[in-house]
């Protein structure tokens, strides 16, 4: 397969057993977990063994994708759900998930959110043996190994096959099947409502559901879910948890709760911390919305420097679907923020974001600022430099286009025309988290990577053994999001 026609999966799930409006359920969860994906959205119910599956999915936004004529069609009692972000050449409906099949076991339909780094080998192997596929996402493969007849298809033995980050939510005729990767890369959280057990990437579902938060999923736990109730299997091999922290720094929504500990709390202690390392005299500080709100709000008061919104956003760019090219994401940065100059106006600011990737985004922003008369403009980034590519579901582009891969800071603040640029420390940024520096995956920013990527990437981590994987050129296929 065409690596570079390989979509990576940044997703959101969610899934309820034994609600009579599973349906409506998971269309509200679907919402709470936008941000997770634009690109699609999906979901399929089921009533009981021997009825058929009911799935509807589509491109876009979850109010797009799924309108109240479809959600009337959607019966049953037992739901997933799915929202999908990948990369614009993967954009067809047929990668929209979640994936259905009907085979010698019965209807399965499956939802992922990660990316198995072991895609390619098992996919060849699985194909060698006749498979046929219809989509070109990695979920595919799950469903494929699921579906074998004998032993090796069952849940346990499909998933011992599977290598790298997967939050999966599987619904079979009976069950619904929660898994989290034995890393433990992405979140998955089990929640509870009206005796309903229901589960989902991100607690702040929960909440919009009213659904009461029980407890995240263990790394290398899978539970299955029927009308007997709850039970836990532990399949895997047991392995460090990495936690993707990127899912503190940025990806996660402010509202939910990972790990035990509220996002917005940790973005806003990663501020608090980045001004004790790069503090800097200045009359304002200024948040790129809404992914630099906490941590300049942190950084303001850690400082005492006033916050202020000198940046509006306009709420209602939706994520395009046209080719990322430069143009295209230039456009969408500026139409996306506009500046309230008499705000900034001979002042010195410090503007805060959550992260630079290929510095588009912190470019426009300093240019914007100087435009309107800032005197100096201090960059400020919530979270180390980005230097490696993610291969655990993170849409980062090839790491030459990540600025920090190739520049110093000192360079980066040249190329944008800034007074300074500061970056938090990796140290600086596990503190805020609070987690164990071991539990962390901080692959992006020091290379080294949890699950051995076949690949070849950089350096990787296994359990305490650290080795150096041959240096060939990491093969990444991912474009960035179009801000
Ligand atoms: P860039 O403009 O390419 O430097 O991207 C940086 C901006 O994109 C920041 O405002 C981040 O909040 C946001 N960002 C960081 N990582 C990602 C990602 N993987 N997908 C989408 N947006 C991101």
């Amino acid at each position: 397969m065409n690596q570079h026609h390989r979509p990576k999966d940044e997703c959101g799930v969610f899934a309820v057993h034994g609600h009579p409006n599973a349906a409506l359920l998971t269309y509200y969860g679907l919402f709470a977990l936008q941000h997770r994906g634009q690109e699609s959205a999906g979901i399929v119910t089921a009533n009981g063994p021997g009825t058929a599956f009911q799935k509807h999915v589509d491109m876009g936004l979850v109010s797009q994708a799924i309108k109240p004529d479809d959600l009337e069609k959607l019966k049953g009692t037992r739901a997933i759900g799915h929202v999908r972000y990948s990369t614009t050449g993967s954009s067809v409906l047929g990668n929209a998930q979640p994936l259905m099949v009907d085979c010698s076991r019965g209807q399965i339909a499956i939802g992922h959110n990660g990316n198995l780094v072991n895609a390619g080998l098992l996919r060849a192997e699985l194909e060698a043996r006749g498979s046929i596929f219809a989509t070109t996402v990695d979920s595919e493969i799950i469903l494929h190994l699921l579906a074998q007849p004998n032993e090796a298809g069952s849940v346990l033995s499909a998933l011992r096959r599977v290598h790298g980050a997967f939050s999966l939510v599987i619904m079979t005729e009976s069950e619904i099947i929660g898994v989290r990767d034995p890393n433990g890369f992405r979140p998955l959280s089990l929640g509870m409502l009206d005796g309903a057990y229901v589960l989902a990437s991100e607690t702040c579902a929960f909440d919009l559901i009213g659904a009461k938060f029980i407890r995240d999923i263990e790394p290398g736990e899978v539970v299955i879910i029927n009308n007997d109730g709850i039970r836990s299997e532990h399949p895997f091999n047991e392995t460090r948890r990495s936690f993707c922290v990127f899912e503190y720094v940025y990806f996660a929504r402010p509202d939910s709760m990972l790990n035990d500990i509220n996002v917005a709390r940790v973005r806003t202690e990663m501020g608090r911390q980045l001004a004790r390392e790069t503090g800097v005299e200045a009359d304002l500080v200024i948040p790129v919305p809404d992914s630099g709100i906490y941590a300049a709000m942190g950084f303001g008061e850690e400082l005492n420097i006033p916050y202020v919104q000198a940046f509006v956003r306009n709420h209602y760019i939706g994520r395009t679907f046209l080719q990322p090219s430069q143009l295209i994401r230039d456009f969408n940065v500026r139409v996306k923020l506009n500046l309230i100059r008499e705000l900034v106006e001979g002042k010195r600011v410090v503007v805060v974001d959550d992260s630079i990737v290929r510095g588009t985004t912190a470019l426009a922003r300093v240019n914007h600022l100087r435009e309107a008369g800032a005197t100096e403009v201090h960059v400020r980034v919530s979270c180390p430099p980005h230097k490696h590519a993610c291969h655990y579901g993170i849409d980062f582009p090839d790491p030459k286009k990540l600025l920090a891969n190739q520049h110093t800071p000192k360079e980066i603040a040249g190329y944008l025309g800034a007074d300074s640029v500061g970056y938090l420390s990796i140290d600086g940024m596990v503190k805020a988290t609070q987690q164990a520096l071991g539990s962390l995956c901080l692959a992006c920013f020091n290379g080294e990577y949890p699950v051995p990527v076949p690949d070849g990437a950089g350096k990787y981590v296994m359990g305490k053994q650290r080795g150096l994987v041959p240096d060939s050129s990491p093969q990444t296929d991912m474009f960035g999001k179009l801000k």
